[in-house]
């Protein structure tokens, strides 16, 4: 069976992490071709900036349609790469399509040239601000939601008037081509607009010195770092969507079923391979047991496995297999409780090939890896707590500062402002990466930066202040022609506006 990322000294196959299978072979584009996607780019930007925002909502609609009549083909890719079930592929595609939408439409409003008030002492004066777009992004994407992670880069800079030259990850490269074939079969005239380049990491890094505008990163916090300190090299700025070790925090009030059913698929879906997947659970101990006995229970109904039937897909990256049970081995000599599935589950069973079966730890010591460092698999390790607040002091005892959720009947919201996390979801979970208007990104070593919503757009310009003079000012001060007179007048309005 061939490992991940054989071929050609030129060439990289991408596999199907569930049989292994080649799925198609890629090119693992040279720094000189990178650079010069970059440059085809720059020139294709000086056009769609010129398209102004009417015009390029045109041509992202004509995208977004595309895309929806061509769904079929983007969902095979999509799961095949990624071992990811069809119901989650559908949730990810109607995600994406409602982030290009909103972004296409609001860009106009968020970012076109708007007037402020001018102030007492430039009166005389109008001012605006405006966000021209910055020229070319380059965006460098994971695989474990290989369309809506970058496309929260992609459609904004695109909307903001950016051409975009796009790294995908090296377990996703079809995704990353299809989504710029997509847009240029859509707008067959702006093709140059957005670019993919394909490869494994060292594509990544010529594009962080290629002389794009920005760098979007979304990866692995090591990678971001990595990432971040090439970008230095050309003070390129960087936004960095790194990882998370989320906690979902649950009060003594709530319904515990309900609770432990949105916690489980919180922990589980995509098999645990989210950025802002819950791998930490404190419950109030009045509740503790309950839920525990809960989320076991309905854990049992769960089955990871390659076939089509099995709840929760494959581990798409295969290595990530070692972590994994590096964090479980951990736990478990420190003292863990395993309630079910465990290290011994990794690879076993029927149609198990990269697979693990869904498991839960319990009283988890804090220093193990497990709580510690991002699993990125189906695991969720629960542990209880005397109180909300000692809850939310260890949700917020992580170096990361990704996302959290908080299931409280009573306090939700009062909980939410003492979260240090760049989003959190009361008694929902996800909720805030749907809805666009909202800003996606962390804190501390989940990176800095946002996507989607008004900051995302914000994030793919730069601010640009104009003033324009109405009338001369009523003191000449910017002169060398001014007079004692005007100093003087100009100390007591001082005096009188600021000394009281
Ligand atoms: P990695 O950090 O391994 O890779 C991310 C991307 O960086 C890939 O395209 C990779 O290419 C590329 N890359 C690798 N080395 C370099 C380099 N030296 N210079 C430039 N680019 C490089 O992350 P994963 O793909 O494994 O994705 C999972 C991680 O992403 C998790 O930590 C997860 O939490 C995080 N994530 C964060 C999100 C957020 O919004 N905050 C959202 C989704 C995921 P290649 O694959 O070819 O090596």
């Amino acid at each position: 069976m061939p490992t991940h990322g054989t071929g050609t000294e030129d060439t990289f196959e991408s596999l199907d992490p569930a049989t292994g299978d080649v799925i198609a072979t890629h090119p693992i584009q040279s720094e000189a071709e990178v650079r010069a996607a970059v440059e085809r780019a720059k020139v294709a930007a000086a056009t769609w900036r010129r398209l102004g925002f009417a015009g390029r909502r045109e041509m992202l609609d004509n995208w977004k349609r595309y895309i929806v009549a061509h769904l079929d083909d983007v969902m095979t890719v999509l799961s095949r790469e990624t071992g990811k079930r069809p119901a989650e592929a559908h949730m990810e595609l109607l995600m994406t399509l409602d982030h290009l939408d909103w972004a296409a439409k609001k860009a106009k409003k968020v970012l076109g040239r708007q007037r402020v008030p001018a102030g007492l002492i430039m009166a005389n004066n109008k001012a605006y601000v405006e966000y021209p777009a910055l020229g070319v992004i380059g965006i460098i994407g994971p695989w474990n939601f290989p369309v809506f992670t970058p496309m929260g880069s992609i459609a904004y800079a695109l909307a903001a008037g950016n051409a975009v030259v796009f790294k995908p990850s090296e377990y996703t490269p079809g995704v990353g081509r299809w989504l710029a074939e997509s847009f240029a079969a859509a707008n067959p005239q702006y093709a140059d607009v957005f670019r993919v380049v394909t490869g494994k990491g060292e594509t990544g890094a010529a594009l962080c010195r290629a002389g794009v505008d920005k760098l979007a990163f979304t990866g692995s916090t090591a990678t971001g770092k990595r990432v971040m300190a090439a970008c230095a090299e050309t003070l390129t700025p960087v936004v960095i969507e790194g990882g998370g070790k989320d906690a979902f925090i649950v009060d003594e009030d709530v319904d515990v079923a309900a609770t432990a059913e949105a916690a489980l698929w919180s922990g589980m879906f995509n098999a645990g391979q989210a950025c802002v997947g819950t791998e930490r659970i404190y419950v109030h101990e009045k509740v503790y047991d309950q839920f525990v006995t809960e989320i076991v229970e309905q854990a049992r109904a769960l089955r990871a496995g390659g076939d089509p039937a099995a709840q929760i897909g494959p581990i798409t990256m295969p290595s990530q297999k070692n972590v994994i049970r590096a964090h479980l081995e951990d736990a478990i000599e420190k003292g863990s409780t395993v309630m079910i599935g465990g290290p011994d589950t990794i690879d076993a069973g029927a149609n198990g090939m990269n697979c693990i079966q869904p498991t839960i730890l319990t009283n988890v010591p804090e220093n193990s890896l497990e709580m510690t460092d991002e699993t990125f698999g189906p695991t969720l390790a629960i542990n209880s707590v005397a109180s909300m607040e000692e809850a939310v002091e260890r949700a917020n005892g992580t170096r990361y500062g990704l996302a959290s959720t908080i299931y409280s009947k009573r306090r939700g919201m009062e909980l939410a402002g003492e979260m240090r996390a760049g989003m959190t979801a009361v008694n929902q979970y996800l909720s805030y990466a749907a809805v666009p208007s909202l800003p996606f990104g962390g804190v501390g070593e989940s990176g800095f930066g946002r996507i989607h919503g008004p900051d995302g757009l914000k994030e793919f310009t730069y601010a640009h202040a104009i003033t324009k003079r109405r009338y001369p000012p009523p003191l000449r001060l910017t002169t060398f022609k001014r007079t004692e007179r005007t100093e003087r007048m100009a100390a007591r309005l001082l005096k009188f506006l600021y000394g009281r």
